[in-house]
């Protein structure tokens, strides 16, 4: 929990009353980030995926194209960066299911 805006789940927030969104972590689980604490995940989220690109780089040895393919799917279904203008509110779902 977040010291600076007690409605997101992040600790990178910068405004105490900035929006907060539903960031899916897949499984059933998410979290409600603020525009700060979501742009971190997803930059973390891409620092992930490029590891683990790297490292899968090193172990080629060789071109090997479908392979590096696959583990590129791999890593961006693993650490998927998510859209924060296509995720919902939890305050309209809220009032949404209130009705
Ligand atoms: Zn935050």
């Amino acid at each position: 929990m977040s010291d600076v805006n007690p409605s997101c789940d992040g600790s990178h927030c910068v405004d105490s009353k900035g929006e907060v969104r539903i960031y899916s972590l897949g499984a059933g689980g998410n979290l409600h980030l603020c525009r700060a604490c979501w742009a971190h995940e997803n930059w973390y989220r891409k620092g992930r995926t490029q590891d683990y690109l790297k490292m899968a780089n090193d172990m080629c040895q060789r071109d090997n194209d479908d392979f590096y393919k696959k583990l590129k799917a791999e890593a961006e279904q693993n650490w998927p960066q998510l859209d924060w203008y296509a995720a919902p509110n939890p305050n309209v779902l809220n009032e949404g299911a209130a009705e």
